[in-house]
């Protein structure tokens, strides 16, 4: 599956089609922010625009990093309504370690099913 073929169906199956999502391949030595990372998603709630960054020479299956970045979205879009709340860096602090938690145990559960 590429990558594109996998953002179609995760979109598809998370209902995020009220985002516009851009994808590019990026080479960890062209962009600092993949060292130590398959991949990564810069999103804008404002006008539900998310841009997935993922490493070209990953060894991980692409569905899989398309798939958790998706997820990364998808608990962004069900908690918009809380944004008033994150005043503060220890607000945005603790729901990106919780975004990550339910992000990262969400993917385990659905590449389970999906072997
Ligand atoms: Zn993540």
């Amino acid at each position: 599956m590429t990558a594109k073929q996998a953002l179609k169906k995760w979109v598809k199956l998370f209902r995020l089609q009220n985002w516009t999502i851009e994808m590019e391949m990026h080479k960890v030595y062209e962009d600092e922010e993949l060292a130590g990372n398959d991949g990564y998603v810069r999103m804008r709630v404002a006008d539900l625009w998310a841009l997935i960054v993922i490493d070209e020479n990953s060894v991980e299956p692409v569905e899989s990093i398309v798939l958790h970045e998706c997820l990364h979205i998808l608990l962004r879009d069900a908690t918009v309504a809380l944004n008033a709340l994150f005043h503060t860096p220890d607000a945005e602090n603790v729901f990106s370690c919780v975004n990550e938690l339910l992000t990262r145990r969400l993917e385990r559960a659905f590449e389970e099913v999906m072997e």
